[in-house]
């Protein structure tokens, strides 16, 4: 079985979006096993992001993510990067996202686009570490 980390990211939140979210989630099959509202400190949101250093939107992606509280969660199932991804739906919310998707369902902005989900099992490893170290 494979872990990952999803964020419930500010827009999200204050959108009051959390249940909807957590509710695909577990109807999806996969589990809970770490869940937290919390804000981000800009040391954080900075190693979450770093590969998209230097990026023209970098910034704003920092300011935003520490702008208000997120929910991070860590979900646990066979395939669960992969899993999350499809229920997360593509980037943009319009052009990427299906209809279904949380994104394509909720989103309108690849910035203001509610959730983030690892890329890949390895993303996912580190950013669980990196979010709940002492899981
Ligand atoms: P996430 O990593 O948050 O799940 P993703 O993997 O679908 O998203 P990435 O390409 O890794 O997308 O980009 C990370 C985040 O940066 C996106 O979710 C989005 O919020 C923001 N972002 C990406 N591209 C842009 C852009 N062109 N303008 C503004 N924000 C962007």
């Amino acid at each position: 079985t494979e872990r990952t980390l999803v964020l419930v990211k500010p827009d999200g939140v204050s959108r009051g979006l959390v249940g909807e979210v957590i509710s695909r989630i577990e109807r999806k099959g996969l589990k809970l096993v770490a869940l937290e509202l919390r804000n981000v400190e800009r040391d954080l949101a900075e190693q979450h992001y770093a590969e998209h250093a230097g990026k023209g939107f970098y910034e704003d992606l920092l300011s935003f993510i520490t702008s208000g509280p997120v929910v991070a969660a860590v979900v646990e199932g066979p395939r669960a990067a992969a899993a999350f991804r499809q229920l997360a739906g593509g980037t943009d919310p319009v052009e990427k996202a299906a209809t279904g998707s949380i994104r394509g369902d909720f989103g309108m902005e690849v910035q203001y686009n509610l959730v983030h989900g690892s890329d890949s099992p390895e993303s996912a490893e580190r950013e669980v570490k990196l979010w709940f170290p002492d899981l």
